[in-house]
């Protein structure tokens, strides 16, 4: 069990508990590097990285049911929708609808009660949880850095990557202005006691750590705070290029995430209201409607 919880907190525990001051990690993550250091000795041939580490992966929700605990009401009722290997799927709805839950069952940090859950038509109870996770993954909401360089906190989930792997995972998440600008450039401390990085930067941060560990299926609690027009470009951009490449399932909280995707899970009250593109929602669903104009700034 202790094992178990371990690997649990490691793989899920939000990484805004580890932030700043954690000592162990800190000599956690220098010692990594100074072992990537003997690693990366100069001549070996590189192969050119796969963007991802395999398939991308069709996910499907077939009438889904969960509750968080025997005192609470289900909060998902009977969710169902299905999406096909690649491309960008948008969940949207209003702040408690169980967008985020759907990130969760899948990840398996809860078990779903009613109905099943399949990823690349295979039944994830039927994964195992190692594998499953490893295939995912998932940027949280207002993902923190660490305190620590910003290499190392490229590579935390991701301690093997070459530094070819780290040099694509910067340039596909646009942090090569980043890079440039910084003092000593990868090796720069950022969080509190160094640099800090805007809400576009540490959200860029995090999906290049999340590429790094070449997922299956990347899942993106998108930042609720406002990005500047710069920013927002970037990720829409981010976010395209590596949808090209695997299956992405975003939580929108911006309309210009929603009008670029392939399909628009519209979720209200535990349950799929609607889904479709941007422009057969806006005809056919109301909340769709109200939700674009307010341009979805909703948790
Ligand atoms: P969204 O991401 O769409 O805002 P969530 O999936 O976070 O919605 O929440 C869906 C519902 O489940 C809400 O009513 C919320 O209060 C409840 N909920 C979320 N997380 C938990 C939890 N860990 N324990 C109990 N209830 C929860
Ligand atoms: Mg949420």
């Amino acid at each position: 069990l202790i094992a178990f919880l371990l690997y649990l907190f490691y793989l899920v525990a939000p990484i805004g508990q580890l932030v700043e001051g954690a000592v162990q990690l800190q000599q956690g993550l220098a010692a990594l590097k100074r072992i990537k250091e003997v690693e990366d000795l100069p001549g070996e041939p590189v192969a050119e990285p796969a963007a991802t580490g395999g398939r991308p992966l069709g996910v499907r929700f077939d009438g889904v049911t969960f509750r968080y605990g025997d005192d609470r009401p289900v909060v998902h009722d009977e969710v169902s929708f299905e999406v096909p290997p690649g491309g960008l799927t948008a969940l949207v709805g209003p702040s408690g609808a169980g967008k985020s839950t759907v990130f969760a069952l899948l990840e398996r940090f809860y078990e779903h009660q009613g109905g099943t859950i399949s990823l690349d038509g295979r039944d994830i109870r039927d994964w195992p949880l190692g594998e499953l996770r490893a295939a995912l993954g998932y940027v949280e909401q207002d993902a923190p850095v660490l305190a620590g360089t910003l290499k190392e906190n490229l590579l935390f989930a991701a301690p093997d990557a070459t530094d070819d792997e780290l040099l694509r995972a910067v340039a596909r998440t646009r942090l090569d202005d980043l890079v440039s600008r910084l003092p000593d450039g990868l090796d720069t401390l950022v969080g509190h006691r160094g640099v800090l990085l805007s809400g576009g930067e540490r959200q860029r941060v995090a999906i290049a750590r999340a590429l790094l560990r070449r997922p299956r299926l990347l899942l993106l609690d998108e930042a609720t705070s406002q990005l500047d027009a710069v920013n927002e470009l970037r990720l829409r951009e981010v976010i395209a290029e590596v949808a090209a490449e695997t299956t992405v399932l975003v939580i929108a909280h911006r309309l210009s995430t929603v009008t670029n995707a392939d399909r628009i899970v519209v979720m209200e009250a535990g349950g799929v209201r609607a889904v479709g593109t941007h422009d057969e929602l806006v005809g056919a669903d109301e909340l769709y409607r109200e939700l674009a104009a307010t341009q979805f700034l909703v948790s």
